[in-house]
């Protein structure tokens, strides 16, 4: 479904990012991950080379703009396009308004709002150059009803439905084309390691009876990548079960 794209995902190197980075290996796609540290890149790397699959990696600072410019830059360079963005790095938070820091609110906007925005600017040109392009973002349920604790990851995330929608309309003339995946919740390494006891009353909340897969998303991804959604553009799609909390 991607074959001959070339894509950057960033937080690519483990969860909900590294079965994004697996998916788009498996359907044709050069994938370039984007991790914050280098270990874990080359952990990640490795461990697609285990199963025959082959990327690249980065850890550009994605709040400093220009190191991420040259970083695009360079992938362009390299592959002469960059056809795929998948905006993924993404942190949460937890705990009563009162008791989170003015650092604590501007850590999770910086990583899941203004990261975004970087990578995006960056990619934006070549996109337009090259007459073509996707961009994909991570929401969250949690945009769309809020969340009882850790005020900063539902603002972050209602920011990034906004960013979508918005940026969707400014690039449409340029044949870019702007959606966001909002998962539920999503059986990455932390939820795994949730006790049965939290989790269970976690998935009698689900209509569809389960918790989601990183799987799940990375098909919803892999579809709003492909041609296959040629005509979509501005689109929240949520995938969760229809769990609404
Ligand atoms: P994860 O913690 O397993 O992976 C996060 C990724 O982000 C990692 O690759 C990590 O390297 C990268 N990252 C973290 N901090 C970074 C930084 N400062 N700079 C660059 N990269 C950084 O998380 P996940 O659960 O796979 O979540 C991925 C995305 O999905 C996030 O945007 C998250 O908000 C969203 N999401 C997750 C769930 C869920 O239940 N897992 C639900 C809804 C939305």
């Amino acid at each position: 479904m991607l074959k001959g794209k070339v894509a950057v995902v960033t937080g690519g190197t483990r969860g909900i990012g590294f079965e994004t980075v697996k998916t788009f290996c498996e359907n044709g796609a050069k994938v370039i991950l984007f991790g914050s540290r280098k270990e874990t890149v080359d952990k990640a790397l490795s461990s697609l080379k285990d199963s025959n699959m082959e990327a690249e990696g980065y850890f550009p600072n994605l709040n400093d703009y220009k190191e991420v410019e040259s970083t695009m830059q360079e992938i362009k360079e390299k592959y002469g396009h960059i056809d795929i963005l998948v905006n993924n790095a993404g942190i949460s938070q937890k705990g009563p308004i009162e008791e989170l820091s003015t650092e604590d609110f501007e850590k999770i906007i910086n990583l899941n709002v203004n990261a975004v925005f970087n990578v995006s600017k960056a990619v934006t040109p070549i996109m337009k150059e090259q007459k073509g392009g996707v961009i994909l973002n991570t929401s969250s349920m949690v945009s769309r009803y809020g969340q009882p604790s850790g005020i900063g990851y539902p603002t972050s995330k209602f920011a990034v439905n906004g960013f979508t929608l918005s940026l969707a309309r400014e690039l449409a003339p340029f044949n870019i084309r702007v959606n966001a995946v909002a998962p539920g919740i999503t059986k990455t390494d932390m939820v795994a390691a949730l006790p049965e006891a939290m989790i269970e009353p976690l998935i009698q909340s689900i209509p569809l009876g389960r918790i989601g897969e990183t799987r799940d998303i990375a098909n919803a991804f892999l579809f709003l990548a492909s041609d296959l959604a040629d005509y979509i553009t501005g689109v929240v799609l949520s995938v969760d079960g229809l769990a609404r909390c």
